[in-house]
């Protein structure tokens, strides 16, 4: 069947220009048909064909400028009509002179009396801010049209204050929509309406105090990533289960008297707690949120906290008190606070940023479909300079207001560098001690010549002046180089099996995402985060048992406690998916975003004296204690040299030149190996034992068992 004629896409270009491309060349004559309209009107023009002879594409140079908030379209008969969109012209310099606005004013400014309202509509004919007495379904009180003003910003100053409700509704070309305020900082029930809150009223007793973790540097964090939901939803003791306050019980025990929750935490010596998604997402019924379960990487209101971990989702200053009490209680524990933000797509493309400025913030198409690198339905732009100054406010809020430790970038390899430099920037002129990181994957956006941060260009940001980084991206290498590919689950590695293939991606991770061409690229000091599991894919145990099903529960624990040693003893930042020191399973579901409370929350009840979690617990938390314990495991300086041993298996010395010194010797094979100890060393580690201690003092020959480490210090 032949494809109907049509306009394929009509684009503003700048102020004067519309550019257009038709489905087939068309002779000159019938291009000159072609014509552009606002409404019933033809708009007085120049039509310039693309190129001479038959051509499928031209564009127009109107007499009059072109207006923002007028809905025009390209015309040509036989080839329908097709609505134009203000897509280039957002970049063109005239728009950016005009109208980028810098002021930290945006959203509901609180004052004495009055709260100032200021939203960025350029491309509006109209805003009407609508005030609510309350978060959920209320008719609004009043209905209040807002003056455009300088910029484009609308704006008007009212008589209420906290606890207020508001949206607006903004008319534009593409029609009139009811939007929440993109800069709210907090929301009724599912974030529909947003909340004039008095922040300071949100303060939980101590937080004047409460203090951010102060690493020195990114390697002396290790990291444990968290749902708040399965944290603590099968804890039977706990008054909050599922929710921001279960981190703020002490004293909770299982059924065996095992410490859980936050004591547990502590017993296990991790330093920084990340947090899945905490701010607002979509689609956990806030009301009901026992009737689903969502991870949270679908995103709604940015800087609002998720309502369903709240105990009472229809204020909105309880979840933000909440989260503080969270925050607070982690810090008492002297654990930090990591968020993981999504700035890279948002739960659906008609959210409350494309209802206020239509085509702004998003990635499209000429023809006006979003980008989809995400393969979410809808890239965001980090590139244009609103939503580059959204995302910079965004973090520099979270991490203030809150007092995070952290902050963990979604997808961070489709934002452009340039931003993430600001990210860098900002977040450590408040919080130098903050770790950042995120996923440098190379996913392929289009970006116009931009670099984005991924994996291969995050090393050219440098560390803000007396930060403890810059910012750090995930080693798949390593993951992937320890356990077998992700995404080939019969797949073994080094660990498993495959260790002749799999040596060069483990030894770039040792020495800290550098040294060797493994992975592709490089990172400079150790900005890496060295791991085996991640709330994505299998858990690591689930992994292990697809891989090498023949394998006995014994022999795979015994990878798994190997896994664990080289991640700890890796340059750069340790990290695991909560439960992988317990050997938790998800039955296998690689992809459990959705998939229930049965699947998904940590199983406390398993740590039982002498049952395999607990066995592997107390190794992960001996690995723990040793790490902090001797400095030739964090220092950036320290040196790595490998030697190979005689049965395939190898060593790793480490060398902080400063007098601390490790010697590894690793045997993945299912043979003893061998190795030869020219002078004294104290052994910390084995393939079952760890910690802080000496465990042996060793010289000469000694033989390390299949699939295990001896780790020395001297
Ligand atoms: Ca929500």
């Amino acid at each position: 069947m032949r494809q109907a004629r049509r306009v394929l896409s009509a684009e503003m270009v700048d102020f004067y220009t519309v550019a257009f491309r038709l489905s087939a060349k068309v002779r000159p004559a019938t291009m000159k048909r072609v014509k552009l309209f606002d409404g019933e009107r033809e708009v007085a023009a120049v039509l310039t064909p693309g190129e001479k002879g038959d051509t499928d594409r031209g564009f127009f140079t109107t007499v009059q400028k072109l207006d923002l908030t007028a809905g025009y379209y390209v015309k040509l008969d036989g080839f329908g009509a097709k609505d134009v969109i203000p897509t280039k012209i957002f970049d063109c310099p005239e728009f950016v002179q005009k109208y980028v606005y810098s002021g930290n004013d945006l959203g509901a400014v609180l004052g004495e009396n009055s709260t100032t309202f200021k939203v960025w509509a350029p491309t509006a004919s109209s805003v009407i801010l609508n005030l609510f007495a309350a978060g959920d379904t209320v008719p609004a009180y009043a209905h209040i049209p807002m003056t455009k003003g300088e910029r484009g910003v609308w704006e008007t100053i009212q008589p209420c204050g906290h606890g207020t409700y508001y949206n607006y509704t903004v008319t534009t070309a593409v029609g009139t929509q009811d939007a929440a305020d993109i800069y709210a900082k907090s929301a009724g029930v599912n974030g529909d309406r947003s909340m004039v809150i008095d922040l300071s009223k949100t303060n939980p007793s101590g937080w004047a105090e409460t203090r951010r973790m102060q690493p020195k540097r990114y390697s002396d964090v290790i990291l444990w990533e968290v749902h708040v939901r399965d944290f603590s939803n099968r804890i039977a003791a706990s008054r909050y289960p599922g929710k921001y306050l279960a981190f703020t019980e002490q004293g909770l025990r299982n059924e065996a008297g095992i410490p859980v929750g936050v004591d547990y935490l502590k017993d296990l010596g991790v330093t920084h707690i990340h947090l899945l998604p905490i701010a607002d997402y979509a689609t956990v019924d806030e009301a009901h949120p026992e009737r689903s379960f969502n991870w949270g990487y679908d995103p709604k209101n940015y800087n609002v906290p998720e309502g369903s971990y709240s105990t009472d989702p229809f204020h909105g200053e309880v979840r933000v008190e909440e989260l503080k009490r969270l925050v607070c209680a982690l810090h008492d524990a002297n654990l930090g606070v990591v968020m993981d933000v999504v700035y890279n797509h948002t739960y659906e493309g008609n959210s409350s940023f494309n209802k206020i400025v239509p085509y702004y913030y998003y990635r499209f198409e000429p023809d006006g479909t979003y980008q989809n690198a995400t393969g979410c339905g809808n890239d965001t732009a980090s590139e244009r300079l609103m939503y580059r100054k959204f995302m910079v406010d965004s973090v520099s809020y979270w991490v203030r207001e809150y007092k995070l430790d952290g902050l963990r970038f979604d997808l961070m390899g489709l934002h452009d560098l340039k931003t993430m430099e600001l990210i860098e920037q900002a977040v450590h002129c408040v919080n130098p001690h903050a770790i950042i990181y995120g996923e440098g994957w190379d996913m392929g956006a289009t970006l116009d010549g931009s670099p984005r941060a991924i994996q291969g260009n995050i090393g050219k940001i440098s560390p803000t002046n007396g930060a403890a980084g810059a910012i750090s991206v995930f080693n798949d290498a390593i993951r992937d180089g320890l356990k077998g590919s992700t995404f080939d689950l019969h797949s073994r590695g080094y660990i498993s099996g495959s260790y002749g293939e799999t040596e060069k991606q483990v030894q770039f991770g040792i020495m800290g995402g550098t040294g060797n061409c493994a992975a592709g690229w490089q990172v400079p000091g150790a900005a890496v985060i060295n791991y085996m599991s991640a709330h994505d894919n299998n858990t690591l145990w689930d992994k292990l048992a697809l891989s090498n099903p023949e394998d006995t529960v014994q022999q795979r624990m015994a990878m798994n406690r190997l896994g664990a040693a080289i991640v700890m003893i890796s340059k750069g930042t340790p990290f695991w998916q909560a439960g992988e020191e317990m050997l938790r399973s998800k039955g296998g579901d690689e992809n459990s975003y959705a998939s229930g409370d049965a699947v998904n929350n940590l199983r406390w009840e398993d740590l039982q004296p002498g049952s395999g979690p607990y066995e592997m617990m107390c190794y992960y938390r001996g690995l723990i204690a040793m790490r902090k314990a001797y400095p030739v495991f964090t220092s950036p300086d320290s040196a790595v040299s490998f030697r190979e041993l005689p049965g395939g298996g190898m060593a790793v010395k480490l060398d902080d030149g400063a007098g601390s010194q490790a010697l590894a010797v690793i045997n993945p094979t299912q043979e003893p190996d061998h190795f030869l100890l020219k002078r004294q060393w104290h052994l910390v580690a084995d393939g079952t034992r760890a910690g802080n201690q000496v465990l042996d003092t060793r010289e000469g020959a000694v033989e390390v068992p299949p699939c295990s480490i001896l780790i020395f210090v001297n």
